[in-house]
């Protein structure tokens, strides 16, 4: 039996042909190679696995998973593992993507990757997530090791979900490789600081486009749809910087309150309900509307396609920071671009995540261990520098910052790609 066919969470938009109309756009206007064009819009490697899990009852079910590799010009390839019932190997092969432009803009020695398997992960007992986890790790333990391809976590995975692939794969050789996953617990070579970077990222990102924009954070309210780890550490982290936080949401449901919302209660009251819905002294709205309610940020920070071209007008924040990778379609950009609304790339806006394991992946290479300060320090300097590189980059072409991001990116890709040369 495989899993059951995604319902209403699949997006509409095919997130694959968005991520190759981005790329196709800005290699327009940067005059791309031809040559280079054709090889940067394929993805170098795609590994598909079915595999099967003994199920708590006895029974066996078959799984389908992907692994794929966009590019590795740079160094190895780098990206989360998702699981989630409306994965399908398009939205991989996007994410993968993403993330080579996302490494490159933050200077990091990697290339893009990303993996994910198709499940609903909540009507698994642990027992079965950690069978489906482990064969999965396997399956693809043919393409992923500290020189190949290193995975992190992603929507519904967690630290205890990399400590199992660290300890399979490790299991696989009969000695420790910590450097095989990051994102994994502090006992077992996890990064201090690794568990807040995105959050501590985006935050980051959101006091420099405000200084751009002369916006006071302290005059200024935020929504954030998607509240884990990405929202609610960002939503967390702005709060502390000043912001006001007025509305924000999950699956489960959204709130409102025109006055603020206390971050660290909702925190405490998702973590004791699984859900923000019901939190005391809020208003319960529509899912959809946390994106249209009246705020000057708009932190999207669930999944892809969230803002289309058939509710992009009706967004009334001044500035949306893509915490979440995707969820923005390029008909919204243009819609938003036309009204003034400033937009920060998510291959800018969610850097903090993967700089961080980058971090975890050179402690645990050299099993020496840096402290949070430091760990944030350099962090706040990655993301100061790639977003500077990115907002001049945009400024100097008079295009948005998307088209800045991608500019620099693809220039850095495409350089290293040259420099090697075509094989053999
Ligand atoms: P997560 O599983 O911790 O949280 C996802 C949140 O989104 C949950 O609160 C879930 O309830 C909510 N959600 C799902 N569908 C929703 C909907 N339709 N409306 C409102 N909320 C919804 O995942 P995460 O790690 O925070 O990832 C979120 C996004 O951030 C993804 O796009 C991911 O690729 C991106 N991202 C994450 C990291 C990271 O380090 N975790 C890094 C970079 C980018």
């Amino acid at each position: 039996m495989t899993e059951a066919a995604p319902t209403s969470t699949v997006p509409a938009e095919n997130p694959w042909r968005n991520a190759q109309r981005q790329f196709d756009q800005a290699a327009e206007l940067i005059k791309l190679d031809p040559g280079l064009r054709r090889v940067l819009r394929e993805v170098k490697r795609q590994l598909i696995v079915s595999f099967p899990v003994k199920m708590d009852d006895g029974s066996v079910r078959v799984f389908e998973g992907y692994r794929v590799q966009h590019n590795m010009a740079r160094g190895p390839a780098k990206g989360g593992i998702r699981y989630h019932p409306g994965v399908t190997l398009d939205e991989v092969k996007a994410l993968a993507m993403w993330m080579t432009w996302k490494c490159a803009i933050a200077g990091l020695p990697f290339g893009g990757a990303k993996g994910g398997i198709v499940v609903d992960p909540k009507r698994l007992s642990e027992g079965e997530l950690e069978r489906m986890t482990r064969r999965y790790a396997t399956e693809i333990s043919v393409i992923i090791g500290p020189e190949y391809d290193i995975p992190a976590p992603d929507v519904n995975t967690s630290p205890k979900i990399m400590a199992w692939i660290m300890d399979t794969i490790s299991m696989e050789h009969g000695f420790s490789i910590s450097a095989v996953v990051t994102g994994k617990p502090l006992s077992i070579g996890g990064s201090r600081g690794r568990n807040a970077a995105t959050g501590r990222g985006v935050m980051f990102v959101a006091l420099e486009a405000c200084q751009r924009l002369g916006i006071d954070p302290k005059a200024s309210t935020v929504a954030v749809q998607g509240f884990g780890n990405a929202g609610s550490i960002a939503a967390q982290l702005m709060a502390q910087q000043g912001f006001t936080v007025v509305a924000v949401s999950d699956s489960t449901g959204a709130i409102h309150s025109a006055s603020g919302l206390d971050v660290d209660g909702v925190i405490a009251h998702k973590k004791a309900t699984g859900s923000v819905a019901g939190f005391p002294g809020a208003t319960a709205i529509g899912g959809d509307e946390v994106l249209e309610v009246a705020c000057d940020v708009l932190v999207p920070a669930a999944l892809e396609n969230q803002v289309t071209g058939e509710n992009a007008g009706r967004i009334q924040a001044k500035l949306v920071l893509e915490a979440a990778n995707g969820p923005l379609t390029p008909d919204a950009d243009i819609l938003l671009e036309q009204r003034g609304v400033t937009v920060v790339p998510d291959v800018v806006a969610n850097a903090g995540g993967v700089t961080v394991s980058y971090f975890e992946w050179v402690q645990d290479l050299q099993s020496f261990f840096w402290d949070e300060d430091e760990i944030n320090a350099r962090l706040e300097k990655v993301m100061h520098r790639a977003f500077t590189e990115t907002w001049d980059t945009a400024k100097e072409h008079n295009v948005s910052l998307r088209h800045g991001a991608y500019f620099l990116a693809i220039q850095r890709v495409a350089e290293a790609t040259t420099d090697r040369g075509i094989y053999p």
